[in-house]
């Protein structure tokens, strides 16, 4: 039995398990006031967590959760790609509201998000036409292909500005070719991108470090560390649906590579699920509603992305992909949130299999043709038509509801160690001891 939050004194993974959006900025938010140091491994700011705290409603794209608790370090780790500029204005956009991000730092290692980044982004999703990713245009995936491709700028460069420049040179050339000659769209000056990335050098240098550094004396002085994680595991590139997936992997063996530790040392691995499916973009969603009910549920639970602001598509909780999540990121238990969003339904559907070409399928398909074809086999069980946001312990929900959670738990093979049932903190069950 995990034991979630009596444990300060640990590493504790936190990632989505589904497409993204499943609430995981509330769950951090909630462990963090435990925690010493929140540590980021993996994604950009196309990531969007909603926090709702005492200091208002934050929409934070790359500043960790934590940052709301003056005790905790946040970090920005090497797995992360940074766009300085949208960084320094969600810094400034916290300051408004009395929130001090001095304890925010940035790997050295990271690699910056640069103007050519977004302009590419933007061409190469026009060239793809109908088969458009649905990306979120903040040129997070041209980023982490010139980190492997190794054309890459990193945040350390920003400590150096003659580096910074040549660096530069050299790599605008070759994207301005690009730019100009296969899209026909015009150059990028290089005394414009340099004078902008020479200002934010000014202001973000204090803060650029060896953050592995910091991970490891935390660690070593026993202090409570979370590890979080940036949209969902069917949006990894090697496991999700392919090629209608994010460009660097959320799952949380990554978290070891993005922030820099061994999997030996993380304690707990936490997947946050909601209590339906969203996803945002193109891509196979098996149990995507496209008629009333799906508008209702999102329009009841707002699902419009924190990002783009985009409409997310919605649908019933689909246990195929959770239970691959589990297993793909072993799971130590689930928070399940969002439990209330179903509050008003007679009825509820879990999809439990799919069926394509006559067969029936219980595993998550590589072919995303394939799974495009699946449709969903649903389980229906009894809605509980109950307000559930006051709820403040398992035994508290309506029975249905609690069968419902259970029911879960079940399918895929991993306990429910958290159950949401609103957006502010205290809204939030904490299964300990589990449901039987
Ligand atoms: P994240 O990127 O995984 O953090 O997810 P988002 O922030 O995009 O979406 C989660 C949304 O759900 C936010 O608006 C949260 O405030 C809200 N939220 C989180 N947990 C619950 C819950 O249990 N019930 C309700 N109604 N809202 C929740």
């Amino acid at each position: 039995m995990p034991v979630l939050i009596d444990e300060p004194a640990s590493v504790q993974l936190i990632v989505g398990a589904q497409w993204g959006d499943e609430g995981k900025g509330k769950i951090i938010d909630l462990l963090s006031e435990r925690a010493r140091m929140v540590v980021r491994f993996s994604g950009g700011d196309n990531a969007g967590h909603t926090v709702v705290n005492p200091h208002g409603e934050f929409k934070l794209h790359l500043v960790p959760s934590g940052i709301f608790y003056p005790d905790v370090t946040c970090i920005l780790g090497n797995g992360v790609v940074v766009n300085p500029g949208s960084l320094l204005a969600e810094i400034d956009d916290l300051h408004k509201h009395g929130v001090d991000a001095a304890r925010l730092f940035i790997s050295d290692r990271a690699h910056l998000i640069m103007p050519y980044h977004l302009v590419l982004d933007g061409l190469e999703e026009k060239r793809r036409g109908a088969k458009a990713i649905g990306t979120t245009l903040k040129g997070i995936g041209p980023a982490f292909t010139d980190k492997v491709a190794r054309q890459g700028i990193r945040a350390g460069d920003l400590l150096n500005k003659t580096t910074l420049r040549s660096r530069l040179a050299e790599l605008l050339d070759l994207k301005n070719a690009i730019i100009t000659r296969v899209y026909g769209a015009p150059a990028l000056s290089l005394d414009q991108v340099y004078d902008e990335y020479s200002g934010y050098a000014d202001r973000l240098a204090p803060r650029v470090r060896q953050t592995e550094i910091m991970l490891h004396d935390a660690i070593a002085r026993k202090e409570a560390v979370l590890l979080e994680g940036a949209q969902g595991t069917l949006l990894d590139p090697d496991f999700g649906t392919y090629p209608y997936t994010t460009s660097s992997s959320p799952l949380a063996g990554n978290a070891c590579i993005g922030a820099g530790l061994g999997p030996g040392q993380i304690d707990h691995v936490i997947g946050v699920a909601k209590a339906y499916s969203t996803r945002v973009g193109g891509g196979p969603m098996p149990t995507e509603l496209k008629d009333a009910t799906g508008e209702l549920i999102r329009e009841r639970a707002h699902e419009f992305g924190a990002t783009t602001g985009r409409p997310r598509r919605c649908g019933w909780f689909d246990a195929v992909a959770v239970r691959f999540a589990a297993r793909l990121n072993g799971f130590s238990s689930i928070a399940l949130t969002r439990l209330d969003i179903l509050d008003i339904f007679p009825s509820v559907k879990i999809c439990v299999a799919y069926r394509a070409g006559g067969k029936t399928i219980d595993h998550f398909p590589s072919d995303t043709d394939l799974l495009e074809r699946c449709e969903p086999v649903y389980e229906e069980l009894h809605g509980w038509q109950t307000p559930t946001e006051r709820s403040r312990q398992f035994g508290a929900l309506p029975a249905a509801a609690q069968k419902y959670v259970e029911r879960i738990e079940k399918l895929i093979g991993c306990p429910a160690g958290i159950v949401s049932v609103g957006a502010r903190r205290e809204e939030t069950i904490v299964v300990n001891p589990l449901p039987a």
